[in-house]
């Protein structure tokens, strides 16, 4: 059993994960910066301890000040949230190494998975769907490079093996670019990530983003939990989410599902993990996994009535997995909307600053997850995000009604907010449609602003 947990996170996912540690009797140890000494899951939390100053480097991004605080306070395993540390293979490593539970998969598997190229290659051996492909490293054989990028057919994209964060990739229209086009993707490689090595794969020109939930627990069981639209983006970062994604059949969210619920017990995968994937014209291209919880995990709870960071918890507890694939059932809509501290009208500037009223929404369906309150100041040295506004309806048509609804009666005063844009989503045609793709969202902007 684990009798405390250091949550090494700020904002609404730490108390996230606190409200779970609640529910399961468990102590919490709450790390937070200088500038976040007020976070509400800090004053919540059995104990605290400040890491550092305000700049995330110095402190969640810290890994001693982390390790000593979880050894001051006794903690016996450190949950990593999103962000921050959650996918950095050698953090997991030292917080084993210090004799502690990293609540997440085995540092190697987050090594394989943090390698685009390692995890493609994980993917394809375990039967998932990938992007047709180089399928490896480009290496310098000019000719040799012509003929894959011939073989997949043009547009491709070139995509560093170590990137992320929607950097470091390439697109190519023409072969009269590809060679110079390698050339800068390799050097760009190497000067973000460390690591000059690119592949190449076919660019896929109207894909929408849909990407599977899984839990495993690390003893050969494995399920999936269905999938999520995260189609709606603004440069690379998703704005709106649901489960399940529009038009997805039964049978194809099954058929995909074995597919990664087979990886999962290839690779030996511990703990929750999302498969990401673009998905067009009724087919899934594997882009990449990401080896923790994500922010829209709440989509997948509400439609499925699973608690997520709890089965994390008893996962890094060595809890086998008592779910079968047969427990879970999709039930009703979830639309997740993220409430960003921002003016849309002014290029999407951050807007920190002092939470003067709050009046939130609520009744059936609705969720907040969020750390704000009034009197709350939203310190500018993180991200913009300050809230997650959930709906759940018996269908896509309730959900989306109730989420027009609920962003109506939500006022928040002191600082810009995107609440007016996220109506705008809400009630557009598209939107309203379901199952645009990625680049949907950006072209309608100037319309919705
Ligand atoms: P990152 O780790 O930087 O987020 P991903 O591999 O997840 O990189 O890709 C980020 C985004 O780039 C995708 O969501 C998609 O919009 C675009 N993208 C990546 N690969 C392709 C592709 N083969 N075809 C079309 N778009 C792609």
């Amino acid at each position: 059993m684990i009798e405390k947990i250091l949550i090494a996170n700020r904002g609404e996912i730490a108390l996230r994960v606190l409200r779970a540690c609640k529910e399961l009797g468990i102590k919490t140890v709450a790390v937070h910066s200088t500038a976040d000494a007020d976070l509400k899951h800090v004053l919540l939390a059995d104990e605290s301890v400040c890491i550092g100053p305000a700049p995330s480097a110095e402190s969640y991004l810290n890994v001693p000040a982390i390790i000593s605080a979880a050894e001051v306070t006794d903690a016996e395993a450190i949950h990593p949230g999103y962000g921050f540390l959650s996918e950095n293979a050698d953090f997991a490593e030292r917080v084993e190494e210090s004799g502690f539970k990293f609540i997440g998969p085995k540092a190697e598997t987050i090594r394989i998975m943090g390698d685009k190229v390692s995890a493609i290659r994980a993917m394809k051996a375990a039967g998932v769907p990938t992007v047709p492909g180089s399928g490896g490293p480009l290496g310098d054989d000019d000719e040799e490079n012509h003929r894959i990028a011939r073989e997949i057919g043009y547009p491709i994209i070139i995509k560093a093996s170590g990137g992320g964060g929607g950097r470091g990739m390439r697109v190519v229209h023409t072969e009269a670019n590809l060679l110079k086009s390698i050339q800068l993707t390799k050097s760009e490689a190497g000067s973000f990530f460390g690591n000059p090595e690119v592949y190449m794969e076919k660019f896929l020109e109207n894909p929408r983003h849909v990407e599977i939930q899984v839990l495993a627990d690390g003893q050969g069981n494995a399920i999936h939990l269905g999938e999520r639209d995260c189609s709606m983006q603004r440069r690379h970062q998703k704005v709106v989410e649901e489960a399940p994604a529009p038009g997805v059949t039964p049978e194809q969210r099954a058929k995909i599902g074995a597919a990664c619920v087979n990886a999962c017990i290839e690779i030996n995968y511990r703990g929750a993990g999302t498969f990401e994937f673009l998905y067009e014209n009724g087919e899934f291209y594997f882009i990449e996994m990401n080896t923790r919880l994500q922010v829209e995990h709440c989509v997948t709870e509400m439609v499925t009535g699973i608690d997520l960071v709890k089965a994390q918890i008893e996962i890094a507890m060595g809890i086998p997995l008592s779910l079968k694939q047969e427990d879970i059932n999709i039930k009703g809509h979830a639309i997740e909307c993220r409430i960003n501290a921002e003016n849309p009208a002014r290029n999407f500037m951050p807007s920190p600053g002092l939470i003067e009223r709050l009046h939130l929404p609520g009744g059936l369906g609705v969720r907040w997850d969020s750390h704000i309150y009034t009197g709350y100041s939203i310190p500018p040295n993180y991200d913009s995000m300050i809230g997650k506004l959930i709906c759940f309806g018996n269908d896509r048509e309730t959900a989306i009604s109730r989420m027009d609804v609920a962003l109506q009666e939500m006022v928040i005063k002191g600082i810009d907010s995107n609440i007016h844009l996220q109506r705008e989503i809400m009630n557009d045609h598209g939107f309203r449609e379901g199952g645009m793709n990625i680049h949907y969202l950006e072209h309608r902007l100037e319309h919705l602003i």
